[in-house]
């Protein structure tokens, strides 16, 4: 079938499904039934934070990234990676956007008061449509405001093609939110069309390593000296740096020995439900304090 074919379907409505073969239209159907249980979602408040934590060389949590869990009253658990892609083509990603932004900042308002995880920074994933909509920085200031946390526990992580989309409106509204004092990272770093160019033009606080990449050191030299090269040149142009999906600890000392210094992956934690990431950051904050008293602070 051709794209004509394809084009003419979705604006004939359901008649036009007749052209399809019984694989395509079921794909349609499935697809069409997803566009009505987001709405339903939303409407119900299904959608789900979870948290992954990122760490530092000594294995401290320095933050987390929010990542949006949605279980499905009768499908189960379904990825981001399957609902993301339509909550975007239909424009839902707007509200659910707003919603995950929301929620990060009510997070960081409760965690205020928790010694732990007072210092916590979150990263919220953003999408392209999310981002470029007239009155995103203004939505920002809103949840920034609703909850008054300081605007530097938060961070929003972009990927290249959303920067590069429509640069314009990007340098625009960087620049807004990092003066509102919001910090930004760069998403998946290495798989879209990077512009080493705008990596200095535009306040990125963080290149966040594709795991694509980290996933092959060890395996594959070239991705090794990708993610070599990748670190070397975000040290050079003091823009801090994380590896993401670090799974093993040969991986880790890779990155520590190439001066990458922050990693998110399985081998520290998955992404949990609020619950066991607060009893994981209870239990790390624990040991970090039981081995210094111990280790008279050397630990
Ligand atoms: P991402 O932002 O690149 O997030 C990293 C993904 O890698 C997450 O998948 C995470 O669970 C997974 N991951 C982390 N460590 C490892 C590891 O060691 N090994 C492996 N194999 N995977 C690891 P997840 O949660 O399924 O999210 C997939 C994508 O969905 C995200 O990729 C992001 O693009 C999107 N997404 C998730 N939450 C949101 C959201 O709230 N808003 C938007 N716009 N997109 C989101
Ligand atoms: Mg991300
Ligand atoms: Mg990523
Ligand atoms: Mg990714």
């Amino acid at each position: 079938y051709t794209d004509t074919a394809l084009y003419q379907a979705k604006r004939g409505g359901r008649n036009s499904l007749l052209f399809y073969d019984p694989a395509m239209q079921a794909a349609l159907e499935k697809r069409s039934a997803m566009e009505s249980d987001l709405r339903v979602a939303l409407a119900e408040n299904q959608f789900r934070l979870f948290y992954q934590m990122q760490v530092n060389q000594s294995g401290r949590i320095v933050g987390a990234e929010v990542l949006i869990r949605w279980p499905h009253p009768r499908r189960g658990m379904i990825s981001p990676l399957e609902f993301i892609p339509i909550a975007e083509e239909t424009g839902l990603i707007l509200p659910i956007g707003q919603w995950v932004l929301d929620a990060a900042c009510a997070q960081l308002k409760i965690w205020e008061s928790a010694p732990e995880k007072a210092m916590l920074q979150l990263a919220v994933n953003v999408s392209a449509r999310q981002f470029h909509q007239t009155d995103f920085v203004e939505q920002v200031q809103l949840s920034l405001n609703k909850y008054s946390i300081n605007p530097n526990r938060l961070k929003l992580e972009l990927t290249e093609t959303l920067v590069l989309d429509d640069i314009d409106d990007t340098i625009v509204k960087m620049h807004r939110l990092k003066k509102i004092g919001v910090s930004f990272s760069l998403d998946d770093f290495g798989t879209g069309y990077s512009s080493l160019y705008y990596l200095t033009k535009l306040p990125i606080d963080q290149l966040k390593i594709d795991q694509s990449f980290v996933r092959n050191i060890g395996l594959t030299q070239s991705d090794a000296v990708i993610v070599q090269t990748i670190i070397g040149m975000a040290n050079n142009l003091q823009i801090e740096n994380i590896a993401e999906g670090v799974e093993t600890e040969e991986q880790r000392l890779f990155l520590e020995a190439h001066g990458c210094r922050l990693y998110q992956g399985y081998l520290f934690s998955k992404a949990l439900p609020l619950e066991s990431f607060e009893s994981q950051c209870a239990s790390i904050f624990r040991r970090d304090g039981t081995s210094k008293k111990q280790a008279g602070g050397s630990g």
